[in-house]
């Protein structure tokens, strides 16, 4: 049994329009929750100064912090110590998107934390068609028959728990987990 890992973040939204209100506190309570990558030995903790950044941003911003990924304006990413998530994604969803907008939130915010933890994304993004997507596929772009899902699948945690990746990677090319369903 490994020691739980303490993840010291900050968390900031660079915007203050009604649409994004509560980003804090929904970051927050995503990543405190039991079905969170907690259940793979991670704690997080909040506070101002904290080595990594959650950002919420508009689309140029977003851009910038996470050059050289190139995102589009659309798309969120992590980078180094910093995620950056894209604030019209985080009011409107995405196009493909088949859940509720609460349940993208936390989908945005656990899959982006997730390569915080040096989790890649899984070699087939929908293993099981009609079963919850594994976090970590890239469900903002294309669910493939997957159920829309927020929170790490148990083979996932069970990856995520190993400790084996480094935390807060740079740039990478298109890396894919070498962990799948059991
Ligand atoms: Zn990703």
């Amino acid at each position: 049994m490994q020691l739980p890992v303490r993840i010291e973040l900050q968390v900031e939204a660079q915007t203050a329009d009604p649409g994004t209100a509560g980003f804090d506190d929904v970051v927050r309570e995503t990543l405190t929750d039991p079905r969170g990558w907690q259940g793979a030995g991670f704690t997080f903790v909040f506070r101002d100064d904290a080595p990594y950044r959650v950002v919420l941003a508009e689309g140029p911003e977003v851009d910038r912090l996470c050059r050289p990924y190139d995102v589009g304006g659309r798309f969120s990413c992590q980078n180094g110590p910093v995620v950056a998530l894209n604030a019209d994604r985080w009011r409107n969803a995405s196009p493909k998107w088949t859940g509720d907008l609460d349940t993208y939130r936390r989908m945005l915010v656990n899959h982006e934390v997730g390569h915080l933890l040096g989790q890649h994304h899984p070699a087939v993004q929908c293993p099981r068609r009609g079963q919850p997507a594994p976090v970590m596929a890239q469900q903002s772009s294309e669910l493939n028959g997957c159920l829309p899902n927020p929170w790490p699948l148990r083979w996932e945690l069970d990856c995520a728990a190993r400790h084996e990746e480094p935390l807060a990677p740079g740039y990478e090319n298109h890396p894919r987990s070498s962990c799948g369903p059991t």
